[in-house]
């Protein structure tokens, strides 16, 4: 007999699930398929520009991008008058949604397949005015602020190293090799 149960984890709650309960054979489906669910169609472009860039940087297709938001599992939302909130122009936030199909005798484990997605909001002026600039220090600041909310939306905290994407400031110069190092860590690469 089966039975199935799904249940969706905001952050760090869902570390609590995998302590209990019985055994399990566990699947881990890695999967980010962005879209900006309030961009128009140049801004679009900039995200789709900005993923590849992230790709060829990771050195594999760790993030899709898609104009079409049904097809999306990370929305990202860009808000007007973000950065009044406290200063901070992105909030990046992982998610995971657990999936369970217990079998009982004569298997007595249960598969569990948990697959992780991200939920992004940038602030609106910030990204408006670099994200289709060519000038090299506006894309330096949307590489910044994106990969760093990227990097919570694949479960990294902050890093003490004021050089580090992480660190909880992103002005500044940083080291996106040791940035990289750990996207690939997240995804077994
Ligand atoms: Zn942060």
């Amino acid at each position: 007999m089966l039975s199935t149960r799904v249940s969706i984890r905001l952050a760090f709650v869902a570390f609590l699930l995998t302590s209990c309960g019985m055994p399990t054979n566990e699947k881990s489906v890695k999967n980010f398929v962005l879209s900006c669910m309030n961009c128009d169609s140049s801004l679009h472009d900039g995200f789709s520009r900005i993923v590849h860039q992230y790709n060829s940087e990771a050195g594999f297709e760790a993030l899709q991008y898609t104009t079409n938001s049904e097809d999306a599992n990370s929305p990202v939302y860009l808000t007007q008058g973000l950065n009044m909130r406290e200063g901070k122009v992105g909030w990046g936030q992982w998610l995971s949604e657990t999936e369970e199909r217990r079998s009982y005798l004569p298997q007595p484990k249960a598969l569990r397949t948990v697959s992780y997605s991200m939920r992004l909001e940038l602030d609106k002026d910030f990204m408006q005015t670099r994200i289709n600039s060519i000038r090299e220090s506006d894309k330096t600041d949307v590489r910044k602020l994106f990969y760093h909310e990227t990097g919570h939306g694949l479960q990294m905290a902050h890093h003490p190293d004021p050089g580090n994407v992480m660190y909880f400031d992103i002005s500044g110069d940083k080291d996106f090799n040791l940035y990289f190092n750990d996207v690939r860590a997240f995804f077994g690469k």
